[in-house]
């Protein structure tokens, strides 16, 4: 039983209490034996009478009949296949079965609870029926019954002794349970609790473990937060320079949203403590002209600035924006990446380690071991949410107390922002530069296919190029990587002949795909069909069309990041939503019918909460995996309010190191917390 109980990560008595049932069915009623009818599922009470095996050949194999009598009466009982039963179960055994009644073939039809659950004794002190009963996530193993009487077990014998990190101040403030009660009452809930609560995960046990866990986490962010904040490091005190007569250059006027997210960096970077602040701004907000700004502050400071994206072409993208509009204001701006020729990369290194690179544009090999600044002042981080908190803190220490400027463009609603990014201070961008032309959104059904194809090849033909995006909603597999192939080859050998098809999916290697897209945005290709790998932020001002297939697999705000891919020229930008057909496609005509009527992605990010309902975590990993065991950020959001309050409320009171130690040891590895630091 153990590696079974390993693989559900249950290694000691305190893990295997924190493994929490998913819902509870009501077990709390006994019926009396003359009133179970058919179509009911019940639970009788009572002692065994009349038990007899009948055995039989074939699939079949015979069973177990016996009487449960009560003072009420008695119910007929039966279970197939499990003639051993015959021996538990004596006459005058007393029993608790559980399951539903139904009529039994045979004239008449006789009225008989047919292969229930069950239990021996009088269903007051056990673990399965004649009560609230859990039931839990299981893994291959091990069996729905042996883990409820093992979990039984030890909340009984080991709860009431749960030491209880939270401190009783806290406990008594916000009307917490203690966590031995929050265990107690999960495992074994009380016969007057409420069912609805424990089922929607609102029960008091509930809201006290995810409390603590949010406490914990918030505590820990906001002490990293402090920390940082207490560093001293030079501020910058020239005078802006650089960045006005970049301004006057440019073809454009900043955006109001610019403007104040510019102002808001520019208080930090003149505090004498690193700044820590996530941009977040829709799919071309301009997030990157606001970074540049920023990076121009480092340099007129004698401060180096890095700019770090999850992706080659991505890097290679940013570099020719960010030269073209620093290199003549006489800033060095260099370009490190891991396939850089030995020689090459050798320079660029020697750069950056004199201070002559200004700017640096680089993807993850810019903090790997070797790579050394003169003096790095400022980090960016692109497309942030491709990053691990770890690997963005392992950059900043690049620097001494460097400034770090995170940026993301997957709009997430403020709450989650929060838990996921606490130690950072938030400034969006909520208004795109003028005269963008939201991208014209359809959702279609496969019927309209072939008119779909017309559409695509009228634009082709006028020499636009085409995204062609398949689903891979939880991770890659081998299934989304043939059907992506196989379009590739259907769409060229049929409606596309003559086209240029490419294909990118997750299962090539890294080379290969980013060679692929770079063609692509070099006009060498004229369709492309990807999977959703298709990369975040890349630039392809001649794409104009995107179809995803199997769109009902997406959540809306997941579409509407694919769908910044096209429209980003001066042409118009389409994009088709085709639903499958059935069941699934039908519901999200209408759920998806959103994305035609609104391109606030904010918007979009919060319906798309809303419409998973509570207790659906899983689109949280395209914001990364957030290491929260109990809470669902959007469904405990009060709680969360009330947790990163309290946490607060300590931290300015002044908090024991005991607590501290706690909140690092739980979340230090995941946020690069340094102990002591
Ligand atoms: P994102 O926020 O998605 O990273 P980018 O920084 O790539 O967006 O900007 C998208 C495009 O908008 C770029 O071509 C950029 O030059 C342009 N742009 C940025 N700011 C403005 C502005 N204020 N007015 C007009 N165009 C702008
Ligand atoms: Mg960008």
């Amino acid at each position: 039983m153990v590696a079974p109980l390993l693989s559900l990560a249950i290694a000691t008595v305190g893990d295997a209490l924190t493994h929490l049932p998913l819902r509870y069915e009501d077990r709390r009623t006994l019926t009396p034996a003359r009133q179970a009818r058919p179509a009911m599922v019940a639970t009788v009470a009572g002692v065994v009478a009349e038990g007899r095996v009948t055995e039989r050949r074939g699939r079949v194999k015979g069973y177990f009949e016996c009487q449960v009598v009560d003072t009420s009466g008695s119910l007929s009982v039966r279970w197939y296949n499990q003639t051993y039963l015959g021996r538990q179960l004596a006459d005058g055994t007393p029993v608790v079965v559980h399951g539903r009644v139904d009529f039994v073939g045979g004239r008449p039809a006789r009225v008989m609870m047919v292969n229930p659950e069950h239990e021996l004794g009088d269903g007051i002190a056990g673990a399965h029926l004649g009560r609230i009963c859990p039931i839990y996530p299981l893994t291959r193993g091990i069996a729905q019954r042996t883990l409820r009487e093992l979990l039984f077990h030890l909340a009984g014998h080991h709860a009431g002794q749960a030491p209880d990190p939270l401190p009783a101040a806290v406990c008594v403030a916000e009307g917490l349970v203690s966590r031995a009660d929050a265990l107690l009452g999960l495992h074994r809930p009380p016969p007057d609790a409420d069912l609805d609560g424990l089922n929607t995960f609102r029960s008091p046990y509930h809201h006290r473990l995810i409390f603590e866990e949010l406490y914990f986490l918030q505590l820990a962010l906001l002490w990293a937060r402090q920390q940082r904040t207490t560093e001293g490091r030079p501020a910058y005190r020239t005078p802006p320079a650089l960045g006005p007569r970049l301004i006057a250059a440019l073809p454009f006027a900043l955006t109001g949203a610019q403007q104040r997210a510019v102002a808001e960096i520019e208080d930090d970077l003149r505090r004498a403590t690193p700044m820590g602040r996530l941009l977040q701004g829709d799919v071309g907000s301009g997030k990157t002209l606001v970074a540049l700004l920023a990076c121009l502050r480092a340099v007129e400071n004698g401060e180096q600035a890095a700019l770090l994206v999850p992706t080659e072409l991505l890097a290679r993208q940013h570099l020719a924006t960010v030269r073209a509009l620093a290199e003549p204001l006489g800033l060095r701006v260099e370009l490190l990446v891991s396939t850089l020729a030995a020689r090459q990369r050798r320079a660029v290194k020697a750069d950056l380690a004199s201070g002559a690179a200004a700017i640096t544009v680089g993807t993850h090999a810019l903090f790997s071991e070797g790579v050394r600044f003169r003096r790095l002042g400022l980090v960016v981080v692109d497309e942030q949410h491709r990053f691990g908190v770890a690997q963005r803190l392992s950059m900043v220490e690049k620097g001494e107390h460097a400034h770090l400027l995170a940026m993301t463009a997957t709009p997430i609603p403020r709450t989650l922002a929060l838990t996921l990014y606490g130690d950072l201070d938030l400034t969006t961008l909520d208004e795109l530069p003028p005269g963008r032309q939201p991208v014209q959104t359809v959702v279609r059904s496969e019927a309209t296919r072939a008119r779909l194809y017309d559409g695509v090849r009228r634009q082709v033909a006028e020499g636009h190029q085409a995204y062609f995006v398949y689903p891979t909603v939880e991770r890659e597999t081998a299934e989304t990587a043939r059907s992506a192939s196989r379009m590739a080859t259907e769409l060229a050998s049929g409606p596309f002949a003559g086209a240029r098809v490419g294909l990118v999916h997750g299962r090539l290697a890294t080379e290969e795909r980013e060679a692929t897209m770079a063609r692509f945005a070099a006009g060498a290709i004229d369709i492309l069909v990807a999977t959703t790998v298709i990369e975040v932020g890349v630039d392809v001002a001649n794409a104009t069309v995107m179809v995803v297939e199997h769109a009902e697999r997406f959540g809306l705000a997941q579409l509407h990041q694919l769908r910044g891919r096209v429209g980003r020229g001066t042409a118009p930008g389409y994009c088709v939503l085709l639903v499958g057909d059935g069941e699934e496609g039908e519901a999200a005509l209408t759920r998806l019918a959103l994305l035609e009527r609104t391109s606030d992605g904010f918007a979009l990010a919060e319906a798309d909460f809303a419409q998973r309902g509570p207790g659906e975590i899983a689109g949280l990993h395209q914001w990364g995996d957030t290491g929260l065991r109990f809470t669902d950020p959007v469904r405990d959001r009060d709680t969360f309010l009330a947790a990163r309050r309290a946490a607060a409320r300590r931290l300015a009171e002044g908090i024991t190191g005991d607590e501290i130690a706690r909140a690092i040891k739980l979340w230090g590895d995941r946020l690069g917390l340094v102990e002591g630091g």
